[in-house]
């Protein structure tokens, strides 16, 4: 993990543009998802959606990563890459994407229903957006990095989910991936102490069995070792006193799937 930079408020709205674009990109893919629907066809939507307002995609040849969009399938975690496979009714999907717009990246991502799905994946994905938000509400300056782990592993472990240690979120700015390592697990009171102009992706991956994930010989997609659902969702937060500053949002995506 690279250096720790801290932004002025100049950079930071740099940022909060990139993150919205990235918002409304997964808007566009929230409209596309049913059973039916191919990864890769997701993945060109959003590139053109990308290119079309100015802006890079964020993820495509980064580490030779082959795609603009992260598409991780049910017991994948994160880093599944696009393909031909349609989805199916019940399938959760989670989709992480990113943008590089007037030198500063944006990082967001979601988990998608396809079609109806049960009751027990429909509150692994509403526990892990709730640890999202508990990790939010203690990313303030004066708190520390432990903080925000606690919060998230706390929340998980409660429902008897598994907390993914090998991923972590991180910095970022002028690089998608900046200091500091912002684990989904921690203690409280401990790590780097948060302070104004940092700017952090939190970016809970929730397993719904056993925290272990294993790497599939794609040599990219991280799945569950036990084979079971993992969610993933991501903000992109400004750190400020009293109350971060989200600079991402989910709630165009959300406009959408309350519309469908
Ligand atoms: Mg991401
Ligand atoms: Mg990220």
């Amino acid at each position: 993990m690279s250096s720790i930079f801290y932004k002025t408020d100049e950079e930071i709205e740099l940022i909060k543009e990139s993150s919205l674009l990235v918002g409304k990109t997964l808007a566009e893919v929230a409209k596309k998802i049913k059973p039916g629907v191919t990864t890769l066809e997701l993945d060109r939507l959003a590139e053109e959606f990308i290119r079309d307002n100015n802006a890079i995609p964020g993820f495509l040849g980064m580490y030779d990563f082959p795609n603009t969009l992260c598409t991780s399938l049910n017991s994948a975690v994160v880093h599944g890459i696009p393909n031909n496979i349609p989805l199916k009714d019940g399938d959760i999907i989670s989709v992480d994407c990113g943008v590089l717009k007037n030198g500063f990246y944006g990082d967001v991502a979601y988990t998608f229903e396809v079609g109806e799905v049960s009751e027990e994946i429909k509150k692994l994905l509403r526990v892990t957006k709730e640890c999202l938000q508990k990790a939010i509400d203690v990313a303030i300056s004066g708190n520390r990095i432990g903080d925000i782990g606690f919060a998230v592993q706390n929340h998980a472990e409660n429902n008897g989910y598994g907390v993914v240690r090998e991923l972590v979120g991180h910095g970022l700015g002028r690089e998608l991936h900046e200091g500091p390592e912002v684990p989904n697990f921690g203690k409280r009171g401990n790590g780097l102490t948060l302070r104004e102009g940092l700017v952090i992706a939190i970016e809970p991956m929730i397993n719904m069995g056993t925290r272990n994930v294993i790497q599939d010989k794609d040599g990219w997609t991280i799945v569950t070792k036990d084979g079971k659902p993992s969610a993933h969702y991501e903000h992109n937060v400004a750190i400020r006193k009293g109350k971060a500053e989200v600079l991402s949002n989910h709630e165009w995506i959300e406009e959408v799937l309350k519309s469908k």
